[in-house]
């Protein structure tokens, strides 16, 4: 089903995101484990991330047939422009239609590592925007795409980058997903501004519950994203152990998904990271998940 729908029916969305596992065993753990527990979360559906410079292109389409096929649930494929000429994209978009895969979020992708700067390959994409055009063009794909509630990271000023995230629902961006963010004002600002823009397909929020404190400083490093001093501070005092810097992330997404619940997004896209413990237990604390049975101290899941 286009996830397009999805969003289109009544009540909220909810999505979970993956990443392709590097061995067999660990995939296997997650279509035997994990994903046969999240999904008695009751997602709407799930994604599956595109490895940096396309490496884990074969297993993000493989994964996500696998997922569609075994476990009857909807999944989109992740699909960035690194290292990628339009022929190489081609065969990409080919190969996820003969899978029978209807979504994909299309990205840019990060510079490799190393690299300070995004270079396009030869006769490559710039810009998600270009992908984004090449797809609608050729492709009946449902496509979505990335927003930054702070701007991204790359652009000095935050509401060109948001006349960029425009750009890419004019191209045929049906849907945008954001990047993870923990000021609420930072989304619902964003999206006030895309809404004066005449951007009025679904817009939403990336939720990240963080592991440990090495993690979160990571990612936010990365994607430029801050830390409100409160959350700073907690993650801070509980640095030393990472059981409780995971709990405070519950804590602190909760309190997020709280407020962006009450100022009417469409829906949460869980960045999971493979795990089933938090996001459980966050979309208890929201009341989207009635049966306690099916938190983690009850499951057989509990470790993720
Ligand atoms: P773009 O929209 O192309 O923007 C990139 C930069 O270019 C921005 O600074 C923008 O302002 C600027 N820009 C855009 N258009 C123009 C223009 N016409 N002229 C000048 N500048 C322009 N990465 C992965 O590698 N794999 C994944 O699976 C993955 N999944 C993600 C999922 C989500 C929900 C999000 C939010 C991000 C994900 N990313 C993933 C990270 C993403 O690839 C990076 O954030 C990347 O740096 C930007 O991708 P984009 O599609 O937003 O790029």
């Amino acid at each position: 089903m286009r996830i397009a729908e999805l969003y289109a029916r009544p009540g909220l969305t909810i999505s979970f995101e993956f990443f392709p596992p590097k061995s067999d065993e660990a995939e296997t753990v997650l279509f035997t484990g994990t994903l046969p527990a999240l999904k008695r979360l009751g997602p709407s559906f799930v994604s599956v991330t595109y490895g940096a410079g396309g490496s884990t292109r074969d297993k993000t389409l493989r994964m996500v047939e696998r997922i569609r096929t075994e476990l009857a649930l909807e999944a989109m494929a992740h699909v960035t422009c690194v290292g990628a000429s339009r022929e190489t994209m081609t065969e990409i978009l080919d190969e996820a239609r003969r899978r029978l895969i209807g979504n994909i979020l299309a990205l840019r992708g990060d510079p490799p590592r190393g690299q300070t700067h995004f270079l396009p390959a030869a006769d490559g994409f710039a810009y998600a925007v270009d992908l984004i055009r090449f797809i609608k063009e050729r492709y009946s794909f449902c496509i979505g795409a990335a927003c930054y509630p702070e701007g991204h990271v790359e652009c000095p000023d935050k509401t060109l980058d948001w006349d960029r995230t425009a750009a890419k629902v004019e191209a045929g961006a049906e849907f945008l997903i954001s990047q993870l963010f923990y000021d609420v004002q930072d989304f619902l600002t964003m999206r006030s501004y895309l809404h004066k823009r005449g951007v009025n397909v679904p817009i939403v929020p990336g939720i990240l519950p963080f592991l440990s404190a090495e993690q979160i400083r990571r990612f936010t490093a990365l994607c430029g994203a801050k830390l409100p001093p409160s959350v700073q501070a907690g993650i801070e005092r509980y640095a030393h152990d990472d059981e409780s810097v995971r709990l405070f992330g519950i804590e602190v997404c909760t309190r997020l998904c709280q407020e962006l619940l009450a100022a009417g997004v469409p829906g949460l896209h869980f960045y999971c990271l493979n795990r089933y413990p938090s996001v459980a237990q966050i979309m208890y604390n929201l009341g989207l998940v009635a049966d306690g049975a099916l938190l983690p101290g009850h499951t057989a899941y509990g470790t993720g």
